[in-house]
């Protein structure tokens, strides 16, 4: 089996500088933010073809009316102008001057009306009268305009002209795949919403982190196959599944990347397996940056994982965030912007996203080829072999660890977990074991796990 092909543990973080990273995210996600994106249309797909200079992007349409599970591919919107101008004709609201103004998905409207009449279409967070709200009207035929209660307050009665040059009419909703193969066809699903418009923690970090990571990972040798998808939010996770449904069971593990940019710590939440390999991995990692994080049970609320961990799929997918939406108080408001998402928050996310993969590569199941008593190690040139930074203890006590639970029922994650040492020490022990010939890796096991 090609499982076998590769012995030598690369080190991805080796492979990139951090801080460099981190900011080069947030210049990428600072050329992204002005465009204003929806579920369908030039906005989403001008942003893949922006990612698309990043990384390897397939890029699919699916035309609207497609019947996806219980669901229909909506119709594809397009904006071009939208505006309020009073009688003197100054555009008192204007997408030009930020694309939050528009209420998403707002039918084309060219009308006078009196201010009372327009109220009903303007929409303001009278608690944060500074922010434009974010809104959306998908699946219901509307029209509308955000502001700040502030400018609402400001505005004096009076008839208005309001002009939306927008286009709601048959289409494709549009998605893109970069698929990098390896050794296996197993993959691993890292999946992130690219619908929203300017917002930059909520959509804009997401995108930026798994284009870097797919940058990477497309450097590097691979063990799983990884396919990337950017997808409108709940609409694209399902049109995917309906199109993939006959390929998910080589999903062995996913990640959804959301509101990875905040200063806030990161959190973790689980798939709806809640102890699939990805879940412990994930909290391993986390457990040992020796900073603090939050884990969270699956709840069927949230992004795309509501749709991959539907009961019918059940995929391993967790979601991987700093504070988690609805949690800080610029989300869904035009405070979600560049100076939320901090190059330095976006860096830890990334770092924090290639140890997660740094252990789904190397982690492996072993059968201990002298189990009858300890092998003598000493004989074997294995006390003292100190191998990096891991100090010569830890390491004589992690081969312990690795003989005596390389059974084949004990992967590396597991024993990383019940010794309580970090995985890289368990990894290099393992290593060392089986270029000793102590150690071989567990066919069987890895051809029950593929089944
Ligand atoms: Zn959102």
């Amino acid at each position: 089996m090609s499982v076998h092909s590769r012995r030598e543990n690369i080190n991805l973080a080796d492979m990139i500088d951090i801080t460099e990273a981190g900011r080069a995210m947030h210049v990428f996600a600072t050329e992204l933010y002005p465009i204003c994106r929806s579920i369908t249309g030039n906005g989403i797909r001008s942003t893949l073809g922006r990612i698309g200079e990043q990384i390897p992007l397939i890029l699919h349409e699916v035309p609207s009316g497609t019947a996806v599970f219980d669901w229909t591919v909506p119709n594809e919107w397009n904006i071009r102008d939208a505006y309020v101008a009073n009688a003197n004709g100054e555009r008192v609201i204007d997408i030009r001057r930020h694309n939050l103004h528009i209420l998403s998905y707002s039918t084309p409207i060219h009308a006078r009306m009196p201010l009372a009449e327009l109220k009903q279409h303007l929409f303001t967070l009278p608690d944060q009268p500074d922010l434009i709200p974010y809104r959306t009207s998908y699946y219901q035929e509307n029209w509308g305009f955000c502001l700040t209660h502030n400018q609402l307050m400001g505005l004096t009665d009076g008839e208005y002209e309001i002009v939306i040059d927008s286009t709601l009419a048959p289409g494709s909703l549009t998605y893109a795949e970069c698929f990098l193969p390896g050794a296996t066809e197993d993959e691993v699903l890292i999946s992130c919403h690219a619908c929203h418009p300017s917002l930059a923690n909520d959509n804009l970090s997401g995108i930026v982190l798994a284009t870097w990571l797919a940058q990477l990972l497309g450097q590097s040798e691979r063990r799983y196959s990884y396919r990337f998808v950017f997808i409108p939010g709940t609409i694209g996770s399902i049109t995917w599944l309906a199109r993939n449904e006959a390929h998910v069971g080589r999903i062995k593990h996913g990640l959804v990347l959301t509101c990875l940019g905040d200063p806030g710590h990161t959190t973790y939440k689980r798939s709806r397996q809640s102890t699939a390999e990805i879940d412990r991995v994930v909290e391993h990692v986390l457990r040992h940056t020796g900073t603090a994080y939050a884990i969270k049970d699956f709840f069927p609320y949230g992004y795309d994982e509501r749709q991959y961990c539907s009961p019918g799929f059940n995929l391993p997918v967790g979601c991987l965030m700093r504070t988690p939406h609805g949690r800080f108080a610029e989300y869904h408001t035009s405070a979600d912007n560049l100076d939320l998402v901090r190059p330095e928050a976006l860096a830890d996310s990334l770092a924090k996203l290639i140890a997660i993969v740094q252990v789904l590569e190397q982690n492996r199941t072993y059968r201990n080829l002298n189990p009858m008593c300890e092998p003598q190690l000493g004989k074997r040139g294995l006390y003292g072999a100190i191998g990096g930074q891991i100090d010569a203890k830890s390491y004589q006590l992690a081969l312990l660890w690795v003989l005596n639970y390389s059974d084949g029922e004990h992967a590396l994650i597991d024993i990383a977990e019940r010794s309580g040492m970090p995985f890289a020490t368990i990894a290099h022990a393992a290593t060392a074991l089986q270029s000793a010939g102590l150690l071989t890796e567990d066919v069987q096991s890895i051809e029950w796990s593929a089944r």
